[in-house]
Formats: C-alpha cells, structure tokens, sequence
C-alpha cells in the first residue's frame, strides 16, 4: 500500500510528518499517510511547472496511448482498487467496483478527447484579415477531490487535465487519500512523464491549499466538494485570477408526478437514493410525491429501503450530521432514524414523512441513508419546491408522459435532469450544477474544455 507523497515520479515521506486514516467499518486505524508540507508543495508546483511546456508539445495521440494505458492499467487492477476503496471509505464492495469502472472510463473517454483539440479559421467581417483560433492548455493545475468517489472524482479531473496539455497536483480528501496514491502508481506505471502527475496528502488542507493559490504558477483550480468550502477558494483563486471549475454541493429533488409509473419510480429512487449509501452529491434528497401518489409510493419505498443492509458512513461527523437533522426533522420516521450501537460509524436506511418544506431535512444535503418525503398538490407546485433551494446540481422526475417531462426538465433550476431515470452520471454526459451547486462541467466533449484556453493570432493574406 503506496502512503508517501508522490512528486516528480519519486515517493516521499511528509515534511510535516503523518495522519492516520481509518477503515469506517471498524474505526480502526488502516495506515499512517504522508502529510504534505509547503516545502513538499513548492516541489510539487515546481515539478508539475517544469513537466507542462513538455507535455503540451507532445503529440497529442502519444498523450491519447498514455491516458489509454492508464486506463487499462486501471482495469487491470481493479478489484484491487476496489478492496481499498471498500476500506478507506466504507462503500459496498459492489459500489466500489462500478466506481472503478465509471472512474477508468474517464481515462478513456478523454484518451479519446485529446486527439480532437482544435482551431478555427474565420473570415473578419470586413474581409481585411483573418482570425486564426488556437486552444491552449491553461497550464499547471491544483486538483482537490471529495471522499465519497475517491477514484472518480480523481479521474474525472486528471483525464481531461492530462488530454489538455496541463499537469496536475492532486490533493486528495484527508478519509481517502490511499486511492489517491494507488492511482499515482498506474499513472506511473502507464508511462506518464515525471512531474505530470503529482500527489500531495495532508489532513490540513487549509493552509496547504491558501499556499498553492497564492502561488502564480498555478493557473487552473478544479474542485469537488462542500459549497461552503468552494465559496473560500473562490475567494483565494481571485488573488492571481485562477481559472476555476467547481462542483459543488447538491439538494436534488426527486418529482414524482400524478401520472408517473409508480414502481419505476421507486426503483429508480433506490438508485438515486442509496447509490453509495446516500453520499453522493446526486443523490435525491427531497422526494417531493404528489397527493394523489404519495401513498402508494411511501410504502413501497419504505418496503425497498428496509431491504438494504446497513453499512458504514464515512466518519464519525458524518453520522452525528444525519443523525442531529433526522432528530430535528419535525417529520414522521416510518424506518429506521435510530444511531446503531457497534464499532465503525453505522446509520440505518431511514424514511421520514410528513415533513415540513422548511425542515432541515429539506434545507440541507444530508449526505446518507435518509428519504425525506414531501407532499405537494400538483406539478406546479412540485416545480416550485424543487426550486427553492440555492442548490441547482440535479433534479429527478417521474411521469410516463414524455412531453410533459420534457417541459418540466425546463422549469427546473439544476444542471442535470433524470427524467424517469434514477442516475446521470456519464463519462461522456457534461457534469455539472447551476446557482450555487457549482461552475464549469466534467465529462463530457464540456470535460476538456475547462484546462483549455483561446487564443487568435490576427493576421491577413
Ligand atoms: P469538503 O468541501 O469538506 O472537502 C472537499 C475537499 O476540499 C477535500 O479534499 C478537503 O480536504 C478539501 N478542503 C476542506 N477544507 C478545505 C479548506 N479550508 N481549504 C482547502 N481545501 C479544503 O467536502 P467533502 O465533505 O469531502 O465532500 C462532500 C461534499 O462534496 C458534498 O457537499 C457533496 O455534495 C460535494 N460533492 C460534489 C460533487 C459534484 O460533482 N458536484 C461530487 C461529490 C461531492
């Protein structure tokens, strides 16, 4: 198991010692990882700083074979993968294995990508001159990533990155950083240049990454996580104008509409409910059912969600934030709601009812096991409520009426729609929220986008 820093295609120790991370089935301790210093952080900039003009002037379809070979490297080893996702961050064995899959094919969609970058020519209106359209890697990038898709959320960024031209560091979330540093190693394995990839663990983040911002060699931030957190490197990223890309929180609802095919609802809510037991920033967190369905789909849900086993939240935190919000709901728990007893962080899968639309339950990500059913009227009023959030990431809705669906999708304020289907997630699907969920898209022909700039040369002839 790789626990050291990776930097300029050698491993090292932290300057500034080592964190413990934990297997949140147990709590017991699985490894002490390398914590990242600034002196390793200037290396790092450096590193990735040296390797970019290099890796830029390489023929895109040699970086297009070594995104390949990364990929393969990825599934040739992915029950292995898996395995240490399953330990460093709780999920199933069965989620961590399509979150391999989702996280290599990253690699090969943008494998794909880096052989399309091109340029324009047009004809200036006046017919004088020319304008030539050139695309540019935005340089050298700082990557942070989430726990909950440990591999994707890695991958999803560097993919595009490496197709681009840039280079990377990455600094992975502090509950999973040893994913972070088994990638690094396909990375290398695959034949990736020194300096391109970097790797940085820490368990204090802040003053790390305040570093690497005011640092003006770095150019791009691309970052997944906490809306409150992404507000404060927003705020840092202005220093030297970074370009930003941020995904950020979600709140999505889930419509279930008069008309919708009721079991195919509820099956498609276990998917964007329980998918990686509710912490996933897609996962439905309002299911807002209207009268004359709600209870039909109640009991079929609660029927569905007492089927799933229990599992483990990431941490500790995490289970005292489900559990305070289920407490305070002012709902009507109809499964589950208790804390379990045991080592390891446990929440049973849980329904609540009957809940106010100011509740906390509606208010805020919970980020578990936890179906919060509201009841509306009708569809206007289902849209209304769905709005009424300053999240806008994804929204999900049931009706068997496909037009009607479709002029729904249009009202909803949210970068993605499910529109009778329960998952969006896509490598080859722009990724990506509106108002205060996030900027930018992953995936996607979006994806590469966003490590690339335009430049034109004027000219005439
Ligand atoms: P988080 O914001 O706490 O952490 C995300 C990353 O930021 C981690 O790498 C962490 O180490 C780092 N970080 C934390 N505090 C920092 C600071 N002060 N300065 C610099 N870096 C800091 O989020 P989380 O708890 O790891 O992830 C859960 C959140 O991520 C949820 O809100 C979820 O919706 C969101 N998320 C969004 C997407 C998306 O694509 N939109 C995907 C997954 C998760």
């Amino acid at each position: 198991m790789r626990t050291d820093l990776f930097v300029d295609g050698t491993w090292s120790a932290g300057s500034a010692g080592s964190f413990d991370v934990l297997d949140p089935s147990s709590a017991a301790r699985i490894a002490a990882v390398a914590r990242a210093g600034l002196d390793d952080l200037d290396r790092a900039i450096t590193a990735a700083h040296t390797a970019q003009p290099l890796w830029a002037a390489t023929a895109p379809r040699e970086r297009s074979e070594l995104l390949r070979r990364a990929f393969e490297g990825m599934i040739a080893r992915r029950d292995e993968i898996a395995a240490l996702i399953v330990r460093e961050m709780g999920k199933s064995q069965a989620d961590a294995l399509a979150e391999v899959t989702y996280a290599a094919e990253f690699l090969r969609w943008f494998a794909e990508e880096a052989v399309r970058i091109d340029g324009e020519l047009r004809v200036a209106p006046s017919g004088a001159n020319r304008i030539l359209t050139f695309r540019r890697p935005v340089g050298v990038a700082l990557l942070l990533t989430p726990w909950n898709f440990p591999a994707a959320m890695a991958t999803r960024k560097i993919g595009p990155a490496l197709a681009a031209g840039c280079t990377v560091v990455l600094k992975p979330a502090e509950d999973t950083p040893l994913t972070a540093l088994l990638l690094a190693e396909i990375f290398a394995n695959a034949g990736i240049p020194d300096g391109v990839v970097n790797v940085l663990t820490t368990d204090q983040p802040g003053e790390l990454v305040t570093a690497a911002l005011a640092d003006p060699r770095v150019r791009k931030l691309s970052f997944t996580g906490s809306t409150q957190v992404g507000r404060v490197l927003l705020g840092q990223a202005a220093a030297h104008v970074v370009n930003c890309s941020m995904e950020l929180g979600g709140n999505a609802p889930f419509l279930v509409l008069d008309d919708a095919d009721v079991d195919a609802a509820v099956a498609g809510a276990m998917l964007a409910k329980m998918r990686n037991y509710g912490q996933a920033c897609t996962a439905a967190n309002r299911f807002i059912v209207d009268s004359s369905v709600v209870s039909e789909f109640t009991s079929k849900l609660v029927d569905a969600m007492a089927s799933v086993p229990s599992a483990p939240l990431v941490n500790s935190r995490a289970v005292d934030g489900v559990a305070g919000r289920v407490d305070s709901s002012g709902g009507r728990v109809l499964l589950g709601g208790k804390r379990e007893s045991g080592p390891g962080f446990h929440y049973p899968p849980t329904v609540v009812t009957d809940v106010p639309y100011d509740s906390v339950l509606a208010r805020e990500e919970v980020f578990g096991p936890v179906a919060t059913i509201l009841t509306v009227p009708d569809a206007d009023a289902a849209v209304a409520l769905a709005n009424s959030t300053e999240m806008g990431l994804v929204a999900y809705v049931y009706t068997q009426d496909l037009g009607r669906g479709l002029r729904i999708s249009e009202r909803l304020e949210a970068g993605m729609v499910g529109l009778n289907r329960g998952l969006v997630s896509d490598p080859a699907a722009p990724f990506g929220g509106v108002k205060e969920s996030g900027l930018g898209r992953e995936g996607g022909y979006e994806g590469i986008q966003e490590y690339l700039e335009t430049m034109y040369v004027a000219t005439s002839w």
